[in-house]
């Protein structure tokens, strides 16, 4: 099979391939078309040709079409949720309940709020002041491989929803269903132009992207490193950076908790562990420590991991044979750092035939971390859990803050009180009280410090995809 990129509207050669492949298998899914400079040239300008057109077209009109979109998505989940398994090893019950059908609402959602886009009045006695809020232009979409359907249509839906055009890339790693993305856009009737997809590496497509003069603004999600990149190559632009992270997943002592367990053994193995807003640093009161450490433990060495196409898999392959190496490399650290290691490790899972050559790693559990170790401070994005001990509230609210990152929190506590206090002093951009992490399309979703800038989500959404405009009328 042959990914090319899309441009106005049309297939277009790549001049070099790579391969994308099968992080479960090895096999080779597509060569890939490798985008440059000429290739992003193409599709900004494709994009701000078409940018007029789109922008003037009625609300009523593009929220039929996004919504048309999003119908054609939902028709098709069970194909393009296989397809995002075998590309980026997401485990079937994962993309075909959860990540897929959520894509297709992201069209609903936005087709939706396009339509009801106000603004804001300010009488005076002398001057009625109100805001138009209008379509910015081109803008360039950036989508990592964790879960890149999901996420690509997080930002193409307002993108065009609101009335821009749009150049989208995709991580290397993962670029087939975006191939999808763009064939079901046209069979919805938008025009050609509106969405262009570029394949590619970033520092060939993605790094002149964001530095295109004629690009206005950048909605990017993946790492703190690149993101600090792009903000350089890109100059002065309107930015959305959803970044890396190392969330805090606090459990007091009252907490409900066999409801904390679940869920904190959901928010670091779910997504194979391969989740910006993981609970990957738990902080568990002392009264409660050496219970759950032992549950916890427990219910990991439980996890099914294996084919990533069958329902029962809950942890299936990691993207790559590099980033498999990096997340075995911070299982070794951890032992080195003197952390406990209670399950898991470098021993090979016992996996089915069909993907006995996947990179695959075991759910690993390392207690008594310090939260100064590298294993709680950097991101590992893997199944590897770090519990960390903690006596009070005052040292768990510390602890919590005491990482680079702020992208989302947990707090299990009864005590409400607690609860509201620790959910206002974690540094975060998320805080989820007694409860996983669940997404609401209208909540603003993005980080703090260095999880990032800006936020998307309803019309937070506004802050990158629309231009605000104060208009003063002299009375
Ligand atoms: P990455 O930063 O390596 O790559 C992300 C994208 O940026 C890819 O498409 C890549 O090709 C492109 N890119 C790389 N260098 C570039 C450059 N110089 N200019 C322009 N584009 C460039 O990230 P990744 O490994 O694909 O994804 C994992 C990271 O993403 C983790 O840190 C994770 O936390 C983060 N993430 C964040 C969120 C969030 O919402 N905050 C969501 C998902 C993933």
């Amino acid at each position: 099979m042959r990914i090319d990129h899309l441009i106005n509207g049309k297939s277009v050669a790549g001049k070099d391939y790579f391969e994308t492949v099968n992080p479960a298998t090895q096999e080779v899914l597509a060569e890939v078309a490798s985008g440059g400079e000429a290739e992003v040239d193409a599709a900004v300008a494709a994009a701000k040709e078409a940018f007029p057109k789109w922008a003037n077209t009625p609300a009523t009109e593009r929220a039929k079409l996004v919504r048309k979109l999003g119908e054609l998505i939902a028709k098709h989940v069970p194909e393009i949720a296989e397809t995002e398994t075998n590309d980026c090893g997401q485990v079937i019950a994962q993309t075909g309940k959860q990540l897929v059908p959520r894509a297709a609402d992201n069209f609903t959602y936005f087709a939706e709020m396009c339509t009801r886009v106000d603004g804001h009045t300010y009488p005076t006695p002398t001057h009625l002041n109100y805001t138009l809020f209008h379509p910015v232009g081109v803008c360039a979409l950036i989508s990592p491989w964790n879960v890149p359907f999901m996420t690509a249509t997080w930002k193409v839906a307002p993108c065009l929803a609101f009335g821009n055009t749009a150049v989208l890339k995709m991580s290397e790693l993962s670029p087939m269903t975006a191939a999808r993305l763009g064939e079901l856009a046209l069979e919805a009737g938008i025009p050609a132009g509106v969405l262009n997809i570029v394949h590619g590496y970033g520092k060939e497509a993605g790094e002149p992207l964001v530095a295109h003069r004629d690009v206005r603004a950048v909605s990017f999600t993946g790492s703190t490193a690149t993101g600090n990149r792009i903000v350089q190559a890109a100059g002065l632009k309107k930015f959305s950076m959803e970044l890396g992270g190392k969330s805090p997943f606090v459990i007091f002592d009252d907490a409900d908790f066999e409801r904390a367990l679940d869920a904190a053994v959901f928010m670091i193995f779910s997504n194979n562990g391969e989740r910006c807003t993981a609970g990957s640093r738990i902080l568990v009161q002392k009264g409660i420590y050496a219970k759950f450490v032992d549950r916890f433990v427990e219910r990991a060495k439980r996890i099914t991991v294996g084919d990533p196409l069958d329902e029962k898999t809950i942890v299936g392959p990691m993207i790559s044979q590099g980033h498999l190496a990096k997340v075995r490399s911070y299982i070794e650290l951890g032992q080195k750092e003197g952390a406990n290691m209670l399950c898991g490790g470098l021993d090979a899972p016992v996996l089915p035939d069909r993907v006995k050559n996947g990179n695959y790693v075991l759910p690993t559990v390392f207690a008594d971390v310090q939260n100064s170790m590298r294993i709680a401070q950097e991101e590992i994005f893997g199944p590897v859990a770090c519990i960390i001990p903690f006596s009070d509230e005052a040292e768990a609210i510390r602890l919590a803050n005491d990482i680079q990152y702020g992208l989302s929190s947990y707090v299990w506590t009864e005590n409400i009180g607690k609860a509201h206090r620790v959910a206002a002093a974690v540094e975060a951009g998320m805080c989820f009280v007694n409860s996983q992490n669940v997404r609401d399309l209208r909540q603003p979703f993005g980080g703090t410090k260095a999880s990032g800038t800006g936020r998307e989500g309803g019309t937070w959404s506004y802050e990158v995809f629309c231009e605000p405009k104060n208009v003063a009328v002299s009375m």
